[in-house]
Formats: structure tokens, sequence, C-alpha cells
């Protein structure tokens, strides 16, 4: 080997691990660095929450079915990796999306931006807020903007702006399917800070959403998005065999050598004397490296680092962590009753159901059944509700269909059902998460040359995560080729 030579270790093989790799696998081409990688994932297999399973004509997701394209991380990655032409966008015909509301689904009201009213008729009209709940929305108008810059829980800042009934009817139910958290605990400043944004700017959210609408409008006549490339986009985009194709261009591209899959890292440690990293896998098999990028869940990188620093796995074991399912029922499309007629709905605490959300896939994104049948997601668990993700698969089937009977009046027998559980896997922001991760960045200043990514830290969605895997990529590029 060249003595020159650096070497990075990515541990695990998600998305924020792959796209590290990958990136670092460019910066090293392109500026003809002796610079290497090798990447550690534990499972036998890679994609981490990223799983797309194909059966009989239907595409489906286990995991993420799609992306923000607000976010451009990820359609660039796409763009990148020649899959242009796999992308794909949401049904433009019917984009309603419902509200479980007393137990009946209730058309979120047009005009609706993240959670702001900004068109007076539907928000009128709408059954979904009582008339006082409506006044105190519009109060919105003149209540004055908050004086400090200290984070606030979502809840909490909803409640403020908009009133409870916005809390409980919007917030909670629209941003559970984001981070299956509880909007009590959500850190504001870690989750929207373009709310804090708004407040602080317009003084008023709903003067704030109607002035970035008139800007959306001016780049973006048409009313829909147009990205650089010239790829037509939908708020939501996704590829046509399923996000487990990025999964595989990004594996393509990549120095097979490079890639050990079922290698479960144990420990790493840090030889401050060599600038040297030791990383041990449970096999035993011990690794040296110059830099390392812990691409790997929070709780999981704590228990890596037992070893180094102790305030720094105390600060990582803190992050907390829910579990959630989802599940996907095909159904024949013959004699199906409902009209699937939008995006699917999602259903606020209140209402007492096991299903937190469900996704109306085949209408959604048309192409994931075959044109006879119809296929619906449901996800299940997040925050206070994660003891049904325990049930068996049975249960949790009957579970969710009890729930669809009482919901859609679905009595049909389901002809392919698949379950898949996430235990501990989607990260949670609580109030305070953006000073956590300042004393995170502040305890790593000890241990140069190893670099955190990932869900757990600055976004969960995958346009962020292949941000941060980006991210620390080029930082563990530069530390070891800028002296
Ligand atoms: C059910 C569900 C639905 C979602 N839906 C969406 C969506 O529609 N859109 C969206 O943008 N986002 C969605 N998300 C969020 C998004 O999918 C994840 O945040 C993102 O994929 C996480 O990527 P990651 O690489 O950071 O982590 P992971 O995908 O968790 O990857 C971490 C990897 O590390 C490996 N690993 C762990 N321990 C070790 C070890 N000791 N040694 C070696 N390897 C190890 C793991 O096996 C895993 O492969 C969803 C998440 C879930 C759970």
């Amino acid at each position: 080997m060249n003595l020159s030579q650096k070497k990075v270790i990515i541990i695990g093989g998600g998305i924020t691990g792959l796209a590290a790799a990958y990136t670092l696998q460019e910066l090293a081409r392109k500026n003809q660095a002796p610079v290497s990688f090798t990447l550690l994932e534990g499972q036998p297999r890679l994609g981490g929450k990223i799983l797309t399973d194909t059966d009989t004509g239907f595409v489906i997701e286990g995991g993420p079915d799609s992306f923000i394209s607000q976010k451009p991380w990820a359609l660039e990655l796409c763009r990148q990796l020649g899959l242009k032409d796999r992308l794909t966008g949401t049904n433009r015909e019917q984009t309603a999306t419902y509200i479980l509301h007393h137990g009946r689904l209730v058309n979120l009201p047009e005009g609706v931006m993240l959670l702001v009213p900004t068109r007076l008729g539907p928000f009128i009209k709408t059954p979904l807020f009582s008339p006082l709940g409506k006044l105190r929305m519009g109060l919105d108008w003149i209540i004055p903007k908050k004086q400090t810059a200290e984070d606030e829980s979502l809840a909490g800042f909803v409640r403020r702006r908009l009133g409870q009934e916005a809390v409980e009817r919007l917030a909670e139910p629209l941003l559970a399917g984001i981070y299956a958290g509880d909007a009590e605990q959500m850190s504001l400043a870690a989750t929207f800070p373009q709310f804090m944004e708004l407040e602080q700017r317009y003084g008023s959210l709903i003067r704030g959403m109607l002035a970035r609408r008139r800007e959306m409008r001016e780049r973006t006549p048409s009313g829909t998005g147009t990205s650089p490339g010239t790829i037509p986009t939908t708020m939501f985009m996704t590829l046509k065999g399923g996000l487990s194709e990025l999964v595989a261009a990004l594996v393509s591209k990549l120095d097979r050598n490079s890639l050990m899959i079922g290698a479960e890292v144990e420990r790493i440690h840090w030889k401050s004397g060599l600038s040297t990293y030791h990383v041990r896998l449970k096999d035993g098999t011990a690794l040296t490296a110059d830099a390392v990028i812990a691409a790997s869940p929070a709780y999981v990188t704590a228990d890596l680092l037992a070893e180094t620093d102790a305030t720094l796995v105390r600060m990582l074991r803190e992050v907390p962590y829910v579990s959630t399912a989802t599940v996907s029922l095909a159904y024949q499309k013959a004699g199906f009753r409902h009209p699937l007629n939008g995006f699917g709905f999602v259903v606020p605490r209140r209402e007492d159901r096991s299903i937190m959300a469900c996704t109306w896939t085949s209408t959604k994104f048309p192409h994931r059944a075959p044109g006879d049948q119809v296929l619906l997601r449901c996800f299940v668990g997040g925050a206070g509700r994660e003891e049904v993700v325990g049930l068996s698969e049975k249960d949790l089937v009957n579970r969710v269909r009890d729930d669809l009977r009482a919901i859609m009046g679905i009595t049909e027998d389901p002809v392919l059902s698949r379950v898949y559980r996430w235990e501990k896997a989607n990260p949670q922001y609580p109030v305070g998460h953006l000073d956590r991760l300042a004393g995170i960045d502040d305890r790593l200043t000890r241990l140069p040359g190893l670099f955190l990514a990932g869900a757990a830290y600055r976004g969960v969605g995958v346009p962020d995560c292949i941000r941060q895997g980006n991210e620390a990529a080029e930082r563990a590029f530069k530390y070891l080729t800028v002296k």
C-alpha cells in the first residue's frame, strides 16, 4: 500500500453511509487523491430503512416510499446516478388528503400549506374546525410574534399561533406521519425552523405562507415545479421500481472491494498518538483507519464509542427512538367499493385508532399495483403508540383491517399483506435537540477524524440523510487531504 494512502471506514450501509461512500469516492477520483474507503454494514443487505419488495406486479415499500422534492439532495443524487428517467411523481389528478374527524374522513381544506390555511373559501366551509376554532386560527394575523429565540415544542408553537384545534386536527396528525413523534415533545427549531423564520419575518404564519406562495408562483408559473435538468417534479417524488433502485444504483457505482456486508462493528478505539482509529468487528476482525464516518443509529454509535468519551456516549444515548411498522394490503379492484380518490388519510390521536396514516398507494403512485388490484399502506406505532408494533403479524394485520373497516368500510379480504416492523427506527428531535447536537459537536473536537451522520442528527428524511452523508464525506476528505 502507498504510504500516503489514507483510509476511511464508513459504518452503516443505509442511504447516509452509501451517499457518504459515493461522495468520498468521487472526491478522491476528481482530485486524484490517495483516499479510499471501506463501508461496513452489519446486516446481509444494504439500504437500511430503504427496502422495496416487488411481488407479482406490486412495488411494495417497507420503509420510505418517496422523498420531498423541495430538499434537492435526493433528486440531485438520482440525476448524478443516471436515474433521471426512473423518477416519477405523484398522481396529479387525485391529490386530496383526508383527516379522520369524529370517525369520518374529511378533506384537508384546499390551500392548507404545511399546517397553515392560505385560502379563505375552503377554510370557512370545512367541517374540520368549529367556528370558534376557525376564529382562533384567524387570530394568527394579530397575535404578536415571540420576542425570544428559544426553542419550543411544535404543539406549543402551533397552539400559540393557531389554537388547540389546529394542534389536534392538523399539526399532530400531519406531522406524526413524518416523525412518528409526539408534537408536544418535538422541537420546533430542529423540525420546522421555517415556521420560526416566518413568524419572525412576517409576524404571522398565515401572512408568511401567503408571501411564500406568491414567491413560489412567480418562480414556477404553472404551479408545479420543474427542477434544473427539466425533471417535472411534484412535492413528493419516487423511483418507478421503488427507492431500492437508488440503493442499487449507488452500489453499482461503488468499488465492490470496498463494501463489506454482514460486517457488524463492535467497537471503535481512537489511538491519539497514532492519529488512527481501530475498528473491531463482532467476528473479531480488526481494521484501522485514518478517519471514520459513523452512519449508524445514534444508540449504536454510542455503544461503538463506549471506550472513548463517556460524555459523548451519554449524549448519543439520549437521542430517543420510537418503533413503527408499515402494513401493506392489496385487494381486487373489481368489487372494491371505496373510490380511493386521493393520496390517503391521517389519523389524529384523539380518534384512538391503531393506524397513524394510510397511503392509498395505487392512487398516489399508480404504477405500484397491477391494473386489476389496489394497494394501501398503513403506518402504525410511533410515540405513545408503540405497543402495536410488538403484536404478532396476524394480530397486527387484524388491527389494521379493523380500522380500515371502521374508517373506509373495507370488508373484503386482502389478496396480499406485508408487514415490516421497524424497531427503534425513528429518531426523535425533542425540544433542545439542537443544543444536544452542539454538545456532541463540541465533544467530537477531541476525536479528530470522526464524523457522525444520519437520521439521528440533522433531518430524518431521505434527502437530509443524503445531504448529511455528502457533508460527512466532504469533511473527512478535507481532514485527510488539507493539513
Ligand atoms: C417506516 C418508515 C417510513 C419512512 N418513510 C419515509 C419517507 O417516505 N420519506 C423519507 O424521506 N423518509 C422516510 N423515512 C425516514 C428515512 O427512511 C430514514 O430516516 C433514512 O432512510 C435513514 O437512513 P440512515 O442511513 O441514516 O439510517 P439507516 O437506514 O438506519 O441505516 C443505518 C445502517 O447501519 C447499519 N448498522 C447498524 N449497526 C451497525 C453496526 N454495529 N455495524 C455495521 N452496521 C450497522 C444498519 O444495519 C443500517 O443498514 C421513513 C422511515 C421509516 C422507518
